[in-house]
């Protein structure tokens, strides 16, 4: 009996052991789910959110792209705005208006500089990219600051019925030169095409003016940094301070193969319906370029229609008058008018003396309404004629000519010896004045 409850207590402890164990198992069992919840609630409420995240990333990146959207509808803003001096920071100036003329640069001078027939005109007439980079560099080092051709005089009354042209006091920023550029012919001729030069100007994505061409591999190239138009005007959004009132320069157009290569010429034997609606869509085409050039400071001046020379006797009024009239019509018509006129190749009418004579060639041109006459000369010079409201003037010319050989007529504007591109130019020899080749 007595055994029998020994055994009995063995169970009953064993059983409550057991259960014991059981319970504990059942209470680590759930705890063990309880943390395995804790832990899904966790990882939701991160998925949560992340998800919530993602959602405020992705409404930010719509909100963005609806801006660049929008942006892009609205015109971007390219409004030229010149550099302004306060009243007090400028002076009278009375001094000597340097007048420097330049042709289409070259771009490419593997191209200009190949051996053929034109490489010796190339060289003499213009400059490369290079170059033309270092004499705007050292213009502005120099002080000196472009001022538009118009401004430097104006035609007043004095005497009865009789007009002249008065040069202005300028009132420029102390301590500034002022300084006339001209660009002769950038009509970009088709005989330039393949030799260097870019081809049109155009508009480029941004609204700016940039140069159309090939580069030597024969690829469509649009550059701001290969032609002298848009690389004045890069020049001046970096150098505010070289442009008084928003002055560049003076464009010299002829007519017979159009302006900025867009062939707007007409053709005087008469024209197919064909090429009447391509001068038309050619037309169209150079009016917005030629609206952003005024916008942005550049003027025009006439060069005749068809570039002719003066000074050849067959170039009498009746001539003279046959030319400037097919001017005015192919583009006096798109650019407006102006009282500025370049002689090509600075050779003057009647016989070559405008400036103590007045000949019936330039009686004709001053009646047109033209009063300031621009030759080229180994100085910046200029006269007001007294018998007529006519300025007579001579331009400085940059080139190749002038690089090699005139060094010391052009050191106040820029030093030829560190301008002149040695690399590219043909080996046709220089003279900088300096024997001891220093
Ligand atoms: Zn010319």
């Amino acid at each position: 009996m007595r055994k029998h409850r020994k055994g009995m207590a063995l169970v009953l402890t064993i059983t409550a052991i057991l259960s014991l164990i059981l319970t504990s198992c059942k209470r680590n069992e759930d705890s063990w789910k309880w943390r395995q919840e804790q832990e899904e609630e966790r990882r939701r409420q991160e998925e949560l959110a992340a998800q919530e995240e993602k959602k405020k990333r992705d409404e930010e990146l719509d909100r963005l792209e609806a801006e660049a959207n929008r942006k892009d509808e609205e015109p971007a803003d390219y409004t030229y705005r010149p550099y302004v001096w306060p009243e007090e920071e400028l002076a009278d100036y009375n001094g000597r208006v340097e007048t420097l003329m330049f042709h289409m640069v070259i771009s490419y001078p593997e191209l200009a500089f190949d051996g053929d027939d034109y490489q010796k005109s190339y060289d003499a007439l213009t400059v490369t990219v290079s170059e033309f980079d270092k004499i705007l560099q050292s213009l502005y080092d120099n002080d000196y600051i472009l001022v538009n051709l118009n401004t430097v005089w104006t035609e007043r009354n004095v005497g009865r019925n009789q007009r002249r042209m008065v040069k202005n006091t300028l009132r420029l920023p102390k301590g500034k030169k002022p300084l006339v550029l001209f660009i002769d012919d950038p009509c970009y001729y088709e005989s330039y095409f393949g030799q260097g030069f870019m081809e049109k100007l155009v508009l480029d994505e941004e609204g700016q003016i940039a140069a159309y061409g090939h580069d030597p591999g024969g690829y469509e190239v649009i550059s701001r940094d290969l032609d002298a138009i848009p690389i004045l005007d890069g020049f001046v959004r970096e150098h505010p301070d070289f442009s008084f009132n928003g002055a560049k320069a003076c464009l010299s157009l002829t007519g017979y193969e159009g302006i900025f290569g867009y062939r707007t010429n007409s053709i005087s034997t008469g024209m197919t319906e064909e090429q009447m609606a391509f001068r038309a869509s050619e037309i169209e085409a150079v009016k917005p370029v030629v609206q952003r050039l005024i916008e942005t400071g550049w003027y025009f001046g006439c060069h005749t229609w068809g570039h002719i020379n003066l000074s050849n006797k067959k170039y009498d009024v009746e001539a003279v008058k046959r030319d400037m009239t097919r001017w005015q019509q192919d583009v006096g018509e798109l650019v407006g008018n102006t009282i500025i006129y370049l002689y090509p190749n600075g050779s003057k009418p009647d016989g070559g003396d405008d400036w103590h004579k007045t000949g019936d060639v330039f009686k004709f041109l001053q009646s047109e309404g033209f009063r300031i006459f621009c030759s080229m000369g180994t100085e910046s010079f200029a006269t007001e004629k007294t018998d007529i409201s006519a300025v007579i003037c001579d331009r400085l010319h940059a080139d190749g000519t002038t690089l090699r050989n005139s060094r010391d007529k052009y050191l106040h504007l820029f030093d030829a010896k560190e301008v002149f591109d040695y690399d590219v130019r043909p080996d046709y020899g220089y003279d900088f004045g300096d024997p001891a080749g220093e």
